[in-house]
């Protein structure tokens, strides 16, 4: 299922711990709105901005699939609810740029620059948005470990 010109459904859903441990990782009704909103409201801009797809790391996070051990994922995760996204950052120069680009022209709830540990100077960018009440809360180095 399509959400947006270049996002689909699919792309939130996988998961290669779900995989690997058979779990039911697909996205209820009642939450694709939510995706769409970030589709539509994040990541599409982004998209048009940086002129080259925009890899999801993990997108929706059934509940069993967050609070796995190789996940452990935060008890209110905004992936439970298809309000958050983690996006693939090609190199930190990029990454840099892109997490710019979303803090300055995007709405968001928490835009969060993550490193897997202390030592790595790879990360991601997670960002989060709600239908109403964003925060635009920025934490621009938080340790994953
Ligand atoms: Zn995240």
């Amino acid at each position: 299922m399509k959400l947006s010109a270049h996002f689909d459904l699919s792309e939130f859903e996988r998961s290669a711990t779900a995989s690997r441990y058979g779990i039911d990782n697909q996205v209820p009704p009642s939450l694709i709105p939510n995706l769409r909103r970030l589709c539509d409201q994040v990541l599409e801009p982004l998209r048009a901005y940086a002129g080259r797809p925009i890899v999801i790391n993990s997108g929706y996070r059934s509940p069993l699939l967050n609070f796995h051990p190789k996940v452990r994922g935060s008890a209110r995760s905004q992936h439970m609810t298809g309000e958050a996204v983690d996006i693939r950052v090609p190199d930190s120069a990029t990454g840099n740029r892109w997490f710019l680009f979303l803090m300055n022209h995007c709405p968001f709830d928490q835009l969060i620059r993550e490193r897997p540990t202390r030592d790595s100077d790879t990360f991601w960018i997670h960002v989060s948005l709600k239908a109403s009440d964003n925060r635009r809360q920025v934490i621009s180095n938080l340790i994953k470990d």
